[in-house]
């Protein structure tokens, strides 16, 4: 950097305060923080130049002193089925996915909330990328507007939905997943309904139990995919630091405060999880905590290890949860020929 040359700061790490505080120090009124707030997060304005009821000055002013890190789409790809997938350069020129996915009644954004992750869970494609960095609270946040804007671009309505289910486990990016929401869900923002949003995460005991006593108004999805402790560990090696048992007390601790049933998030795998054995162990799992099952489709990352299991064991899962009159629904897989499914993400593109 040459000499003399200050680094800028980005301008969307400053509160609302701390910009009011900035124009009165420059000699003007506090309300202009009030102002390039609005620009900054509920117009998703990445340009000084298009703040247009600013004076030049002002604007100039702003430039001198900051900067808008702001993603970029660098890739967006669509798939037969409406699905969109986009590889999302952050500013320093890593790249993250996050996926839109349409159905007749809502449009669901699948947003990252790091570069890579460092969790080894081993059916998933995301597991080979190396952590890198946690995404910041304006990158998750840029992530959804550019999905909102799509949506509204290409399937006619405003984004409905968001899952924290792409790259990165969110409960080990705590801070910034919340502030995103913080800013996702309030007035000054995106004004969204935090019951609109579910925060998946592999089940972080400690981090659950966080999150309830922290209030979080948004649901809490847990990727399970084995509710007996010997195979849940050979696939999720998280499951080896904390167990099944540890895992439901969080859970139990969730609902208590919450009153908000969990989704356990779960994969029918041939020759892995497919036997009768392993439901009837799921069915006594969810009849421990107020809870529903999402049974998804298999999206293979070609090591052949990991495949769909046939459709009678499927069906056997399915038969067996609603005898057992615990909440089930069969997720078919969406963007598949654009690796945008769930557990595909793997920067391929
Ligand atoms: S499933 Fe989620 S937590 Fe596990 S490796 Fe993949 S991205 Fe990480």
């Amino acid at each position: 950097m040459p000499v003399g040359t200050k680094t800028k700061k980005d301008i969307r790490s400053l509160c609302k305060e701390d910009l009011r505080t900035f124009f009165t120090e420059q000699g003007q009124r506090a309300f202009r923080g009030n102002q390039v707030y609005e620009w900054l997060w509920k117009k998703a304005c990445y340009s000084f130049d298009d703040m247009t009821n600013i004076s030049k000055e002002t604007r100039e002013l702003l430039a001198d002193n900051f900067v808008i890190n702001n993603i970029e789409v660098d890739k967006m790809q669509r798939s037969e089925d409406g699905t969109i997938k986009n590889a999302v350069r952050l500013h320093d020129g890593l790249i993250v996915e996050s996926v839109l996915i349409p159905t007749d009644t809502r449009t669901t954004a699948c947003v990252s909330s790091q570069v890579g992750c460092s969790l080894d869970c081993n059916f998933c494609a995301t597991a080979r990328l190396k952590r890198m960095r946690n995404l910041n609270a304006d990158e998750i946040y840029d992530q959804v507007v550019a999905i909102d804007r799509q949506s509204r671009l290409y399937h006619n309505k405003a984004l409905s939905n968001i899952v924290f289910m792409g790259m990165g486990e969110p409960l080990l990016n705590y801070k910034n997943v919340l502030a995103a929401i913080e800013k996702i869900t309030t007035e000054e923002g995106l004004n969204m309904s935090p019951k609109r949003i579910t925060l998946s995460t592999v089940g972080i005991p400690k981090m659950i139990k966080k999150l309830t006593d922290d209030g979080v108004r948004f649901n809490l999805a847990v990727s399970l995919h084995s509710a007996i402790d010997a195979v849940r560990s050979k696939m999720m090696p998280i499951n080896e630091k904390s167990d099944l048992n540890e895992l439901l007390e969080a859970l139990q601790y969730w609902y208590a405060k919450t009153k908000k049933k969990i989704t356990f998030e779960y994969v029918v795998w041939k020759n892995i999880n497919d036997t009768r054995k392993d439901a009837d162990a799921l069915v006594a799992y969810c009849k421990r905590v107020p809870s529903k099952v999402n049974l998804i489709e298999y999206n293979a990352i070609d090591d052949g290890y990991f495949q769909q299991a046939d459709v009678a064991a499927v069906a056997m899962y399915k038969t067996i949860l609603e005898k057992n009159s615990i909440g089930i629904t069969v997720r078919h897989s969406r963007g598949k020929d654009i690796d945008a499914a769930c557990g595909q993400l793997a920067n391929k593109s």
